[in-house]
């Protein structure tokens, strides 16, 4: 049966299409592999587009290249000349109404050192990170607090939210206290579990051994991640069914029903590449104790404001701006995506930048429910943009934007809240035979571990089926 297995995908986001060309791979063009995706494109939260005539990613506009997975894929598709690196300019952080150099040496956020929050951080909390190492640290093996938590304990408030929050937030739409350490920074916990004596030595540990590996963190695609989405879904011929929202999935005979709001089919097996509480509504009534913690994982929403500013508009000498947690700007952050990338960078091409907005907890309200919001968040967005200008001695610029463009992730990530990791894995331990789950829930939020976890639920489905 594998060679011409039928396997339906449900979701078609980065998860679903890298699962389906792995399933095209290894069962051969004879499989019947139907991808099913709810909306009208396929890509999820990875889209690109054109905002003053210039492509621009709107979702995720980078990925890490020091974890192997989407550097492997974009080798595989021949797309490794398409790699480029960001510049060297660095992001700010905005506090007290102007721009403080990004926090180093640190840990996501975590600063090895008094001295990288000087000026940042309230004197009171400079003086409790100095006494830090000389507290006893009572650390439980296995425990799992929020980094918010356990940094605002050690470090005090301040760290937190000018320097913990604006790195955190920008990965995970959640501020620093609702996302587990284990979760975010497994290696730290794993000092801590190792017997590091406080948290100083943990994070200057992992500062030192960071230090050793070289070259860029992140990179991007010539061409936005719409060039990666067209090659996978070419090399995987799926067949994709756009606007085909799936409503159910149960089990029959030796595989799974697979129901959309029209139609049924039955297929040998099924990978679930959607968020975690969507899969889980989609087995509440054949799976429903694999269906409860699913559909308990909750959901962080943003929206990403694209402006393009005319050609040669001046912006302070960032990559861009990470905002502080309760410090007045609305947007909570900035992207010069022009400075950042020097492939964005042109004399004759719009300046582009992004602003987002809303985090688990505050999120943007809908235009259903508050008719013109998007309008607002334009005209916040471009307010914002000039009180960093000036504060950093720069012209505004809202009297310079040609085009803009405004992307709601409503639901576009999962909080990674603390005993996030060790519920998933239960979850996908004891998935049923010939159904796989993939996607931002599971193993990590980044593009590279989504492309992992769908490697990962696709090698899953290929055994059963064998
Ligand atoms: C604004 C933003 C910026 C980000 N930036 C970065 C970044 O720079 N770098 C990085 O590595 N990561 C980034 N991320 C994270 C990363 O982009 C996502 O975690 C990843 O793209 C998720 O891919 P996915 O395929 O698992 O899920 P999704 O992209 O959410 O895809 C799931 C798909 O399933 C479909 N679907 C849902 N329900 C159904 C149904 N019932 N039937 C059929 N289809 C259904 C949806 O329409 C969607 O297309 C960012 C995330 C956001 C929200």
């Amino acid at each position: 049966m594998p060679g011409s297995a039928r396997v339906a995908i449900v979701g078609g986001g980065i998860s679903g299409l890298t699962a389906a060309y792995r399933l095209r791979r290894a069962l051969g063009a004879d499989a019947a592999l139907d991808l099913f995706e709810s909306s009208d494109r396929t890509g999820g939260v990875l889209h690109t587009t054109t905002v003053g005539d210039q492509a621009v990613d709107v979702g995720a506009e980078a990925f890490i290249v020091r974890r192997p997975e989407a550097l492997d894929l974009v080798t595989e598709l021949g797309l490794a000349d398409r790699i480029v690196s960001p510049t060297p300019r660095r992001p700010a952080v905005w506090s007290g109404g102007r721009l403080h150099p990004l926090p180093s040496p640190a840990l996501m956020g975590i600063p090895a050192t008094p001295a990288a929050v000087e000026g940042l951080a309230e004197p009171g909390d400079l003086d409790r990170m100095a006494a830090e190492a000389g507290r006893p640290l009572d650390w439980q093996t296995g425990a799992d607090p929020s980094v918010g938590a356990l940094v605002a304990d050690r470090f005090g408030e301040s760290v937190v939210a000018r320097s913990v929050d604006p790195m955190l937030g920008g990965v995970y739409s959640s501020l620093a206290g609702e996302i587990g350490l284990r979760e975010a920074l497994p290696a730290l916990a794993a000092r801590l579990d190792g017997g590091a004596p406080s948290l100083t030595a943990a994070v200057n540990d992992l500062v030192s051994a960071g230090a050793a590996v070289t070259g860029p963190v992140f990179g991007t695609l010539v061409g936005g991640y719409g060039v990666l989405l067209d090659a996978l879904r070419s090399a995987a011929a799926a067949d994709v069914r756009c606007e085909s929202r799936v409503v159910d999935v149960e089990p029959a005979e030796d595989g799974w029903l697979v129901r959309t709001v029209d139609a049924a089919h039955t297929y040998d097996a099924v990978l679930l590449a959607t968020p975690a509480w969507e899969s889980g509504r989609l087995l509440r009534g054949s799976v429903p104790d694999l269906a409860a913690p699913l559909e308990a994982v909750r959901a962080a929403s943003s929206v990403v404001v694209s402006i393009a500013l005319s050609p040669s508009t001046p912006l302070p000498e960032h990559s861009g701006v990470l905002v502080g947690t309760g410090e007045g700007l609305r947007a909570k952050a900035f992207t010069f995506s022009s400075q950042k990338w020097a492939h964005l960078a042109a004399p004759d091409r719009p300046v582009s930048v992004r602003a987002s907005f809303g985090r688990f907890g505050a999120p943007v309200p809908e235009p259903g429910d508050e008719p013109g919001v998007d309008d607002r968040l334009r005209a916040e967005a471009l307010e914002d943009l000039d009180e960093v200008c000036r504060s950093a001695g720069a012209t505004p610029v809202s009297d310079r934007v040609v085009d803009t463009r405004v992307r709601r992730w409503t639901g576009g990530l999962p909080v990674y809240g603390p005993g996030h990791l060790t519920a998933m894995a239960q979850i996908i331990a004891a998935r049923p035979r010939r159904l796989a789950l993939a996607g931002s829930s599971y193993a990590g939020v980044g593009v590279p571990a989504c492309i992992g976890q769908a490697g990962r639920s696709a090698a899953a489905l290929l055994d059963d089926l064998r």
